[in-house]
């Protein structure tokens, strides 16, 4: 059975709250704050919910002293994240108190836990509107009912259904996410997103080739499909590597990205679709995790080492210059010293040009946090340590090799740290600086690279 579409008339619907509270406005303009956490797939829910409100009629600001409209979009993913989103919510009951029209309201991942929305309820009964992740197309009609008096408590158990044609305000630049899919099946060990965000649904090729389309004609060049897992893509027969082919035939775009692949589903076909595909750029973001089977195992990633090591040798051989960047946890339950041996030396045998660390954190809910045999943090904090001294020893070391190559760069803004140089990317995702100025912020350069700089590169315009 195929994914469940939320129906064309709930979406009409939607549209229609929004042009009554346009109305309801009488040509005011308020300003609406919105702060995200997490990871791009909640970036995203905050372009459509900011979308929403810009077509009612509020404006952004950065400063939330100054909103009519504040928005905290959650994350349960990182350790200590209840505190931190409890803590934020809290300050803004000073501003609620200058004024009383501000409406607040707190959705995303960690609003789909239902305990712990309702201990942030009840803890904050100044927040207006509490959401989870699958009522953001019907979010206009949650405003009105609070413009009217309500309070929103408003957390659906079901599985989530793709709502398709709802405005989008996109953050500002050159580069933008289009979702694939929504949900994950995989239950690895460790993580929430199966709990909070539901079971894996694929969008329609068409929609997601339309989204390609606008987005191209609004200006951006760069575009990155989402998904928690895209190697399991699947709309009625068409996976992943077709799809990727059909994107890379839209007119105007001129590089294409996808995120987050699991390794347990990459295939061959999606290997030499990167390859043959001019506007894939290579680069993938392959999360290993451990290099260790036995933790791999608990993990439940359903893939060994060996599999890992044959799939980086299949991309090395057909990709042109591929680089690859990975996620890896330490600390694992039960995680022996020769564990973490196995870690760092696939490390270094991989050499990733980035690597993300994480020290394991318990996540109420998963089968990990259950597990005997938890690390205790002080171990946990040296292991990471160790981790990241062999990271940037590897992928420091590994910047050499560009030096005297040449590539494109997307330029993206200037670099006022140290010296002001202005930065962009390669197709690989390397960094890299060169002299120049704010004219050049979104045009494509070709580069010679001359040097490194800390884990990026430093260059020089040829064309
Ligand atoms: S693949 Fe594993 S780590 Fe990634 S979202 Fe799904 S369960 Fe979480």
């Amino acid at each position: 059975m195929g994914p469940k579409f939320v129906e064309k008339e709930i979406i009409e619907e939607s549209y229609a709250a929004i042009e009554r509270l346009r109305e309801r406005l009488c040509g005011a303009h308020p300003y609406y704050f919105i702060e995200t956490y997490g990871c791009q797939m909640n970036e995203h829910d905050s372009e459509k919910l900011a979308g929403m409100l810009e077509a009612i009629g509020y404006r952004r600001t950065d400063d939330r002293t100054k909103a009519d409209f504040i928005l905290f979009n959650t994350c349960c993913i990182r350790e200590h994240a209840e505190k931190r989103t409890f803590g934020n919510v809290g300050f803004i009951k000073e501003i609620k108190a200058q004024n009383p029209a501000l409406i607040t309201a707190v959705c995303g991942c960690m609003m789909q836990q239902k305990e712990v929305a309702k201990r942030l309820a009840a803890r904050f009964p100044f927040v207006d509107m509490i959401f989870g992740t699958n009522e953001l197309h019907i979010f206009p009609q949650l405003l009105e009912k609070v413009m009217d008096g309500g309070r929103i408590f408003e957390i659906k158990d079901i599985e989530g259904e793709i709502a398709e044609g709802l405005p989008i305000k996109r953050s500002e630049g050159f580069s933008t996410f289009v979702n694939i899919m929504y949900g994950c099946n995989n239950f690895c060990s460790y993580c929430i997103v199966p709990y909070v965000r539901g079971r894996e649904r694929s969008r329609r090729a068409e929609d997601i080739i339309d989204e390609v389309r606008c987005v191209v004609r609004e200006g951006f060049t760069e575009v990155t499909l989402l998904g928690q897992n895209v190697n399991s893509y699947n709309d009625n027969g068409m996976r992943f590597p077709e799809l990727l082919r059909r994107v890379n035939e839209v007119e105007g775009l001129k590089r294409l990205r996808f995120m987050t692949s699991h390794p347990k589903d990459l295939s061959h076909e999606l290997v030499m679709a990167m390859a043959e595909c001019d506007k894939v750029c290579e680069h993938i973001h392959l999360p290993v995790q451990s290099g260790s089977n036995r933790i791999l195992k608990l993990m439940n990633r359903r893939y060994t080492r060996e599999h890992y090591l044959e799939l980086v040798r299949d991309l090395r051989e057909n990709v042109k210059g591929v680089e690859i960047t990975t996620d890896i946890i330490v600390g694992f339950p039960t995680e022996t010293e020769e564990d973490l041996e196995d870690t760092l030396s696939l490390v270094l045998e991989v050499g990733f040009s980035a690597a993300y660390s994480f020290a394991y954190s318990v996540r109420e809910g998963t089968k990990a946090a259950a597990m005997d045999g938890q690390i205790p943090e002080e171990v946990k904090k040296e292991r990471l340590a160790r981790l990241n001294a062999v990271i940037m020893s590897s992928v420091n070391g590994a910047n050499d090799k560009y030096i005297g190559r040449e590539g494109e760069i997307l330029i993206e803004g200037r670099d006022l740290r140290g010296e002001p140089m202005m930065f962009g990317k390669l197709g690989s995702l390397k960094m890299v600086y060169v002299n120049g100025d704010e004219s050049m912020i979104g045009k494509y350069y070709k580069v010679r690279i001359t040097g490194t700089r800390f884990n990026s590169l430093v260059g020089e315009i040829i064309e």
